[in-house]
């Protein structure tokens, strides 16, 4: 290259640098302005255009949301709920903004005791997106409802290029559907033959309602022709949800769980969640050894979070729920608790989870969610988790409104009294209640420094959310790992029972497998989590956003 050319390009370079966002050598974009990470590039790309039109990062939450549910329809919704946790740095207090599902008014503690299927109308729990991103959008929001809504209108009315994955995720659920001529007709190709990558899906029903919400605002989808369809869907299918519940949603502004971790704050979503109690106790049980002396793959390590885990996971079955509807203890979260519980952990042996509940009676047996980061130029940060339950929820559409309904009432204790060595649970604090919210386990999470933050993260995958994020902290925080290598590497979950650790790091660690395994823990493979972060430098304030590739995904800065 001649010396004119090399220079031109190095200037070419530089402004790029300034203006654009660019790749850091582990993988992460960085930039300095803005940042959304999320598993649909469409949706993060809507954010970013959000956030350079003077949006906070509440707008661009609202309007990824929203997105979302028409371009991942396995967990993107407006027929499901979440948590959204908005954190402003200084001395501004952090908030949670709740919206999960309730449970329908005509359903009692008996109603799921036979049901055999998590497919069908009774599933569903009165949907609270659409309140959660109005609620937030009032207090933080800075451009018109409006505005934020109308890019998802708009992917829904011209539609989008499919992603690789999400081509293969409608093929298989089409298959799986077949019986389904509403989910058919909505998410099928026009000629019948299988989604490819790069094919435009359009979701014209989906369109109309957005429009609706966009232009009459929320009450469309809780009061208005909205509500009609829903109750007339149900009716049809024979599930529980009325206009009534619908009128009576509320989402909540609640208090996040509020911990530290060797000098970091930690933030994380309240009860109805069980996400940031459960986090703050392993992290708490964490602190109390010198978990750096060993490698992040070491025996020692992974055989402490595990009995962190076990523990934190036992007392979420035995006095987690609705704090509406359940008095929760106010020491799980203190450092005095875990200090105890860090007395009980043998440092060369498993626990047998039996041992820890003499209190819950043990009987005989007889997913998908997706998480988002985002930070806006003044540094409003968002972790925000939301879901339909399974994959593509309860996979009922509603007739003529073009979105899917969740199946959140399975993640209530649906069989009173019947805790299973398998992991069932049948405890009374998540007993169902008509008005009830289930227990979650989502963990929208901020970790902060000297009132700024440094991490946003948080992850789909049901109880496995919990050690998903927990694993990520651990990394970043104890490890000194950078974002993307922390998002990228192995994760393990224990939840108490079953009694094993899954890990996703077998095969890259046979060593580590069989001292665990001489140490009393089964070991099981399995995949977990889709944790899309952010980290903050806190040196340069540049932001890092690390995309998790397990599914998909996109990190979109400016
Ligand atoms: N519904 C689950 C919860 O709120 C999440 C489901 C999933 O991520 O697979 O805990």
């Amino acid at each position: 290259m001649k010396a004119s050319m090399r220079s031109l390009m190095i200037c070419i370079c530089i402004v790029l640098h300034v203006v654009s966002p660019c790749h850091a050598k582990d993988g992460a974009v960085e930039a300095r302005n803005g940042m959304v990470v999320c598993v649909s590039p469409a949706a993060a790309d809507v954010g970013v255009a959000i956030l350079k039109k003077g949006g906070t990062a509440v707008d661009a939450t609202v309007a990824v949301a929203l997105a979302m549910a028409v371009t991942y329809p396995p967990a993107g919704n407006i027929g499901g709920g979440g948590f959204m946790l908005v954190y402003l740095g200084g001395n501004e207090k952090p908030i949670v903004f709740e919206y999960r599902e309730t449970a329908p008014k005509a359903v009692n503690r008996e109603s799921f005791v036979n049901e055999k299927s998590p497919h069908t109308h009774k599933a569903v729990g009165v949907p609270g997106t659409v309140r959660g991103m109005e609620l937030a959008h009032k207090k933080f929001g800075k451009l018109p409802w409006k505005d934020v809504v109308m890019p998802a209108v708009k992917l829904a009315e011209e539609g989008f290029p499919l992603t690789d994955s999400m081509a293969r995720s409608l093929n298989g659920m089409l298959k799986a559907t077949k019986e389904n001529a509403e989910f058919q007709r909505c998410f099928g190709k026009a000629d019948g033959s299988p989604w490819k990558v790069g094919d435009i899906l359009v979701q014209k029903d989906l369109g109309k309602t957005l429009r609706a919400i966009a232009v009459e605002g929320p009450n469309a989808f809780y009061t208005g022709l909205l509500a009609e369809l829903l109750e007339k869907e149900m009716k049809t299918g024979g599930g529980f949800i009325t206009k009534d519940d619908l009128a009576g949603y509320k989402a909540n502004e609640r208090v996040p769980i509020h911990g530290s971790y060797r000098g970091h704050d930690v933030y994380g979503a309240s009860p109805p969640s069980s996400g940031g109690t459960c986090l703050v106790q392993m992290l708490n049980i964490m602190e109390n050894f010198d978990v750096k002396k060993h490698e992040r793959y070491s025996p020692e390590t992974i055989h402490l979070m595990a009995e962190a885990s076990r523990r934190a996971f036992c007392d979420r079955a035995r006095w987690l729920g609705d704090p509406d509807f359940t008095k929760i203890p106010d020491h799980l979260a203190t450092k005095e608790y875990a200090k105890k519980l860090a007395q009980g952990i043998d440092l060369k042996h498993a626990t047998k989870s039996e041992s820890l509940a003499d209190d819950i009676p043990l009987g005989k047996d007889g997913d998908s969610t997706t998480h988002f980061s985002i930070i806006d130029s003044k540094g409003m940060a968002v972790s925000n988790t939301y879901t339909l339950e399974n994959s593509y929820g309860s996979r009922v559409v509603v007739k003529g409104a073009g979105y899917l309904l969740n199946n959140e009432m399975f993640d209530f204790n649906w069989k009173p009294g019947v805790t299973t060595r398998t992991g069932g649970i049948g405890t009374k604090p998540n007993e169902i209640a008509p008005g009830k919210r289930m227990l979650s386990s989502q963990s929208p999470t901020i970790i902060a420094k000297d009132g700024k933050p440094l991490l946003i993260t948080g992850s789909p995958g049901s109880r496995t959310i919990i050690n998903t994020v927990f694993g990520i902290v651990v990394s970043v925080v104890d490890y000194g790992m950078d974002v993307q290598s922390a998002v990228d590497a192995p994760r393990m979950h224990h939840q108490w029972f079953p009694d094993e650790i899954r890990f996703e790091g077998v095969k890259e660690y046979p060593d580590l497998v069989k001292k665990l395994k001489e140490m009393g823990h089964k070991v099981e493979y399995s995949k977990q989590g889709d944790g899309h972060s952010i980290w903050i430098d806190p040196k340069t304030g540049t932001y890092r956003g690390a995309a998790d590739k397990r599914i998909d995904g996109k990190a979109a800065g400016y």
